[in-house]
């Protein structure tokens, strides 16, 4: 067993501040990707303990809703101290249980400590408005939590996505029932331990393993949920909005994308293909922002994948915690999704500028890879595959290139590459993502809001935006006396 794992106290349930296995003994294993042994066992919660977590949650929210603001920002700051202090740890068992490379681990630590203090200083500041609608009455609104959020978050930053959902929903007054994915639970059993050892209430924070369903399913249709975040594929998203229409539940969804990067002759080439090769191949390709298709302008098309092979030629490949630039695929049914697609490529003649082959060793491997003159309409240039997998388009105008960026029902994030900042300006007017970045990729921080036009979400996380998801409006309306008027009167 990795050392990171034996360190977790336990990898039972955590419901309203006990540690439990699954009510029917039941458990699922999760593995290393790098080797596809196993690392752990945890359990896998019932429906019965999904009612016990959220009836737990529901308990704990009514104190914490009555706790002060400055003290619940206090709390929730010390959740990030504990993270710093335990970020080796963290990055370590995150590595080993999701693949990662060691430096993207912790970086994805350190992004969960900040999601923790940033959202902390919004605590004692979620004011609501005074409206003036004259002198009879006075009006104003509260901004009042919701009770009990639901959260289901991916495979792909486990730790990260624990923090960037559970930190606005606990500072708006919330508290939470997690459902981490069941290939990479063990970051957020630890996430949530140390958030009791902050001090956080009991029931606060209460964690489910399990799998999709019955576990995530549970909790999605559960009548003590008061809202829903979900991060995930696009119709496991469908799905959970279907059942959350049943209970008019609110719903934030942070979907997939296939994001364009569209690079003009203008572009400093070796800036765009660095970021290129950053969005794409970070985590293998299994990021929702990845930038996977790659919209190149035709006069710089092989000037472009020159610069793109060279730097991906220099990649090594290992377990993540040798902290290569390349890990394993999280799990075998993500390797069989990737090599289908890689097969497609190879058998439709597209161009294999580099890669395209799985890597024969234990774990999940597979060859950074880049087709290129891929057609708009193909397989590979219009499905997330998820995995590291860069297809090349080129065009010749850039009405082209928008209608192109365009075209999918996903609008998650998308690039542009030019020198021109007119150029650079409209095309941010353009294109439909929720999030354009400009001569970088990965644009945005903890501070700035995230999330997808279309097919690629609804509401925002990250960013004072995402406290939205977590708040509800209450207005009042106070008569002052002698106005009898009725509106409009
Ligand atoms: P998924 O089905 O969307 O899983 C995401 C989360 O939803 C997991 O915790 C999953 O639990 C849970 N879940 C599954 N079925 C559920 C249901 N009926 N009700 C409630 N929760 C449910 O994604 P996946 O199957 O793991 O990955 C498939 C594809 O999704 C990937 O290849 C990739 O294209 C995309 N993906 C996108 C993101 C993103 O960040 N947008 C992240 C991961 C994957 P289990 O893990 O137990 O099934």
């Amino acid at each position: 067993m990795d050392d990171s794992v034996s360190q977790l106290d336990s990898t039972d349930l955590l419901i309203g501040g006990e540690r439990r296995p699954a009510s029917d003994g039941a458990t699922l294993p999760t593995e290393n990707p790098a080797t596809a042994e196993p690392l752990a066992e945890v359990p896998a919660a019932s429906t019965a303990d999904v009612d016990d977590a959220v009836s737990a949650a529901r308990k704990a929210f009514r104190g914490w809703h009555s706790t002060s603001p400055d003290e619940r920002g206090r709390l929730v700051h010390r959740v990030a101290t504990e993270i710093r202090e335990h970020a080796d740890e963290l990055a370590r068992l995150e590595s080993a249980d999701q693949g990662k490379p060691l430096s993207q681990a912790e970086s994805d630590i350190q992004g969960a400590a900040r999601y923790f203090e940033y959202y902390a200083g919004a605590a004692d500041k979620l004011e609501g408005k005074s409206i003036p609608v004259g002198p009879d009455q006075v009006d104003y609104t509260v901004r009042e939590p919701y009770g009990v959020s639901g959260q289901i978050t991916p495979w792909n930053f486990p730790g990260n996505l624990f923090a960037r959902g559970v930190a606005p929903a606990l500072v708006a007054g919330n508290a939470v029932v997690v459902k981490p994915a069941e290939q990479t639970p063990l970051s957020t059993i630890r996430l949530a331990e140390l958030c009791e050892r902050a001090g956080l209430p009991e029931g606060l924070v209460n964690v489910v393993t399990g799998y999709g369903e019955p576990t995530g399913q549970a909790l999605a249709e559960h009548d003590g949920i008061d809202q829903l975040t979900f991060t995930g594929s696009v119709p496991t998203g469908k799905q959970i909005m279907r059942t959350a229409a049943d209970s008019v539940t609110p719903v934030t969804l942070e979907l997939g994308g296939k994001n364009p990067a569209i690079v003009f002759p203008d572009a400093d080439l070796d800036n765009a293909a660095e970021w290129i090769a950053t969005g794409i191949f970070t985590n293998v390709g299994q990021i929702c922002s990845a930038a996977d298709r790659v919209l190149v302008h035709e006069s710089v098309h092989d000037e472009l994948l020159d610069r793109l092979v060279e730097i991906v030629e220099d990649y090594t490949v290992g377990a993540g915690l040798e902290d290569p630039d390349i890990g394993p695929l999280v799990s075998e049914e993500q390797f069989e999704k990737v090599a289908e697609y890689i097969e497609l490529g190879r058998s439709n003649d597209v161009d294999t500028v580099t890669g395209g082959e799985t890597i024969g060793r234990p774990g999940h491997f597979v060859e950074p890879t880049i087709f290129a003159n891929v057609e708009r309409t193909s397989r590979l240039a219009c499905e997330e595959i998820f995995g590291p997998v860069l297809a090349t388009l080129s065009f010749s105008e850039t009405s082209e290139a928008v209608s192109i960026a365009n075209d999918l029902d996903y609008g998650l994030v998308a690039g542009v590459f030019t020198s021109d900042l007119t150029r650079a300006l409209r095309l941010t007017q353009q294109i439909e993502a929720g999030n354009v970045y400009v001569n970088k990729w990965f644009g945005d921080t903890n501070q700035t809001p995230f999330g997808g036009y279309k097919q690629s979400g609804i509401g925002r996380e990250k960013g004072l935006e995402a406290l939205e998801s977590y708040l509800q409006t209450k207005n009042v309306a106070i008569d002052l006396g002698d106005g009898t008027d009725l509106p409009g009167g």
